[in-house]
């Protein structure tokens, strides 16, 4: 971008900003994103229903209601309760971006929402965490469509894949080559069902267990489950998509790319530091590890709902560029929302 379309950018009026999926994360987002001045929040829906009516939302009385409730569709005045949410929210909203705090159960769930969007005609700036790599190729085969609808997705960016996956792919530059990138998440949530599909989709990881096995499990099976395991799940060796983005980025081949972690269940602090390690040869011939570490105070909530939207106005300036289709948090630098 150039010094004076950098500056139309960042003078261009505040983004319309949308949250699909209300659960853990979306809460999280709606209270990033309300106080920031370049964003307006203006819609959100959850499985039952949708909040808006083209003001803005307020993060507090959303939340109360949700958690009250069950549902959006019950806060007053904007509040409506719908068995196909996203499909009327995006019909009669007017919204710039969505950042989609949903759950991919099952795994083809976030492939289906961006048809949705295609079909309907609605143009502008989709952002997903998505964790899966196959999840992510399914996406990879909408490309030509999104880019035709003139939506600008953003696919991957949480914090992995994401916010890690972009530290490593800047990391890689000190590089000739690119001989391991290896992620150690370690999560610490005080309360399993704050976030039931996180807590899902990890234990679809868990030897034994596959994403329709995860899917399936009621509440109280994934509770046994927890108690086996004093609360803690230990991943090793996941189908994470960042080894997916890390190759389209031409960084390294997947195979070179490992991701594993400790989710605790039972408190919030993080079992242990999560850190990137990008290990290399220089032109030199020297061999050498590049580690980027998460303070240890940092929620998964922080370091998702963050990158999410900083990828979501790095989206926009694309599309205002007229620039469509899809793209990974390893290709795009997010920019900073203020
Ligand atoms: P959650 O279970 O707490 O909430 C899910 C929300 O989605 C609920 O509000 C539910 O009502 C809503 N929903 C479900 N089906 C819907 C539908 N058909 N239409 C509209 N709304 C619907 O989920 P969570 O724990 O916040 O996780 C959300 C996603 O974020 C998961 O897929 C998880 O894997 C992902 N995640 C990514 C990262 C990362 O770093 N990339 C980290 C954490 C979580």
């Amino acid at each position: 971008m150039s010094a004076e379309q950098s500056i139309v950018a960042s003078n261009s009026k505040p983004l319309r900003v949308g949250i699909l999926g209300f659960g853990g994360l979306g809460q999280a987002a709606a209270r990033v994103i309300a106080p920031k001045r370049e964003t307006i929040w203006v819609a959100a829906a959850d499985q039952k229903g949708y909040a808006y009516n083209g003001e803005p939302l307020n993060p507090d009385a959303c939340i109360a209601t949700y958690r009250s409730r069950g549902s959006l569709g019950y806060l007053d005045p904007s509040g409506t309760l719908s068995s196909r949410s996203i499909l009327d929210l995006i019909q009669q909203a007017s919204v710039d971006g969505y950042f989609l705090a949903l759950p991919n159960l099952p795994n083809n769930f976030m492939a289906t929402v961006a048809r949705q969007f295609i079909q309907s005609g609605w143009r502008g700036i989709l952002v997903d965490a998505l964790k899966r790599t196959s999840a992510v190729e399914q996406l990879l085969e909408l490309k030509e469509h999104l880019q035709q609808a003139g939506i600008t997705y953003m696919t991957g960016c949480g914090a992995t894949p994401g916010l890690l996956t972009a530290a490593a792919a800047l990391a890689a530059q000190s590089y000739a080559e690119i001989h391991s990138v290896k992620i150690t998440f370690g999560v610490g949530i005080a309360n399993w069902e704050a976030y039931r599909a996180t807590i899902r989709e990890d234990i679809a990881h868990l030897p034994g267990y596959n994403v329709e096995m995860a899917t399936a499990m009621s509440d109280a099976q994934v509770q046994d489950l927890l108690e086996k395991t004093d609360g803690i799940l230990t991943l090793e060796n996941m189908e994470h998509a960042d080894d997916i983005m890390l190759e389209l980025a031409g960084i390294c081949p997947r195979e070179r790319v490992t991701v594993g972690g400790v989710v605790d269940t039972r408190h919030s602090q993080k079992p242990l530091s999560t850190n990137v390690k990008v290990t290399g040869r220089t032109f030199e011939g020297k061999i050498s590890t590049h580690t980027f570490t998460l303070g240890d105070e940092t929620s998964m909530a922080a370091n998702v709902c963050g990158p999410a939207f900083g990828y979501l106005k790095a989206g926009a300036s694309l599309h205002r560029r007229g620039i469509y289709g899809l793209f990974t948090a390893a290709e795009i630098m997010p920019q900073f929302v203020n």
